[in-house]
């Protein structure tokens, strides 16, 4: 997996029915692609059919109350290491001894002494880290016991992410078999069988001035199709940009109409800028008609319960671009309490989503990492957050079955180490993802 990580991904080519879609498909298929729709129906009947594995409902799981047990225990011991390191023990006992009571400690230290005596006593002091007293900043050589860390208040312990694993839970659970997609019959996307690691050739513009095709990492594409979108839906995309999810959802021809929305304004621009490069005169008969592009924040958009579908595509760890690119790497220690965040950050944006859905309304939580806090550790805790402060209740759908005529193409996790989700690994003769989805449709 490391070395399909480290390796240049594979893409699938999304048609674009506003062009030329014939002559485009034709040129796919001249070149020895094939239709992923052709894939998925001609596969489903030879595979699916597997029973719902009781497993992945913690609340049948006889083992969740014991995985909790030890969670908490190596939570416990790692906070103390946490803490530990935090506040490093200079004093002649090692760390993973008993701690001395306050009184032994303040034995230990002789207050009587002032800082200067106790540097003129110490042959080892580097003096060039002291200051002169000449400079008037006398207080400096004064003893000051440290009573707080400066930046303490944002620190959040690493151990906190663990708490996204637990089993237990605090709210209704119920998860439901989705046997099978319903491909739509206008969406063509052309990807090569496993192994064939050829590239495609790049879009063209057609006599209307639109390109003939979009590529994107082959795993991009599940999320929108998990979404299981229908003719006249009112759909959201609340994290867009730059926008490859929205025109596959645009591509089915299904939604009456789409809002794509981003927080930051130059990616809003790309969405844009895609919408004009592949929908014929956008300004004039998209833009603000079936396409809204709009810049909220998805944790704050307040149209709740407006809309049949909503894909939320969440930022997070990247795992592709951080192992590849230094720039703007999220795990560059000065983006480290932005990293630590992004968990708490993530689940804010999938709670509002829920809201967001009608009852009976479908959304699909995306993220392209591997990391399980932000996948299904995320569901988990927005599932929560729902329950808790709206009173709101989810059926997640089990999506193993469906995606299993997917398995000659892609590689997934197995299910059974997932409790929500389904997950693309990083492979390299089917070197797509990572990515994770979890489909649920929220209850009446
Ligand atoms: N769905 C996109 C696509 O397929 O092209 C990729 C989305 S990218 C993984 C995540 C996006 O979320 C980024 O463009 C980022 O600007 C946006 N974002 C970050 N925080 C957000 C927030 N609070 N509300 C809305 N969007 C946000």
């Amino acid at each position: 997996m490391r070395a399909a990580l480290l390796t240049e991904h594979k893409y699938v080519a999304l048609v674009n029915n506003f062009g030329d879609s014939e002559s485009t498909i034709n040129a796919l298929e001249a070149e020895g692609a094939m239709n992923l729709r052709s894939i998925y129906n001609s596969y489903f009947n030879k595979t699916t059919g597997r029973p719902h594995n009781s497993l992945r409902n913690p609340l049948n799981s006889s083992s969740a109350q014991g995985t909790d047990s030890v969670l908490e225990h190596i939570l416990q011991s790692k906070q103390e290491d946490e803490v530990l390191d935090l506040y490093p023990q200079t004093f002649e006992y090692n760390k993973r001894d008993e701690i001395p009571n306050e009184n032994e400690v303040i034995d230990k230290v002789d207050f009587k002494k002032s800082l200067t005596q106790t540097m003129e006593e110490d042959s080892d002091l580097d003096y060039r880290r002291t200051i002169d007293p000449s400079f008037g900043v006398v207080a400096l050589r004064e003893y000051i016991p440290a009573t707080k860390l400066k930046g303490m208040e944002d620190w959040i312990p690493e151990s906190e992410h663990y708490k996204y694993y637990s089993t237990a839970t605090d709210f209704p659970l119920n998860i439901e078999m989705d046997g099978s997609l319903v491909f739509p019959e206008h969406l063509n996307i052309f990807t090569y069988e496993k192994g064939n690691v050829s590239p495609f050739t790049k879009p063209n513009r057609s006599v209307t001035g639109v390109l003939s095709h979009f590529l994107m990492d082959g795993a991009s594409i599940l999320p929108p199709l998990a979404l299981g979108i229908e003719p006249g839906d009112r759909v959201l995309d609340a994290c867009a940009a730059p926008g490859g999810k929205s025109l596959s959802l645009l591509q089915t021809l299904y939604p009456l109409d789409l809002v794509s929305n981003d927080l930051q304004t130059s990616r809003v621009e790309r969405i844009n800028r895609i919408f004009k490069d592949y929908l014929i005169d956008y300004e004039e008969k998209w833009k603000n008609k079936r396409c809204f592009v709009t810049e909220e924040d998805a944790r704050f958009i307040p149209e709740y319960e407006m809309y049949d579908k909503v894909l939320v595509d969440v930022p997070c760890t990247t795992d592709r671009h951080s192992v590849m690119e230094n720039d703007n790497n999220i795990f560059k220690t000065t983006r480290i309490k932005e990293r630590l965040r992004i968990p708490e950050l993530q689940s804010a944006i999938l709670s509002n989503c829920i809201r967001l859905l009608r009852p009976g309304g479908s959304l699909v939580y995306s993220t392209c990492t591997l990391s399980p806090v932000q996948n299904d550790g995320v569901v988990h805790m927005a599932l929560s957050q729902v329950f808790r402060d709206h009173n709101i209740t989810v059926t997640i759908k089990d999506l193993s079955t469906a995606m299993r005529p997917f398995l000659t193409i892609y590689k997934f996790e197995n299910p059974m180490n997932l409790k929500y989700g389904q997950l693309v690994v990083p492979f390299l003769p089917a070197n797509f993802g990572p990515m994770y989805f979890c489909k649920l449709t929220r209850n009446v």
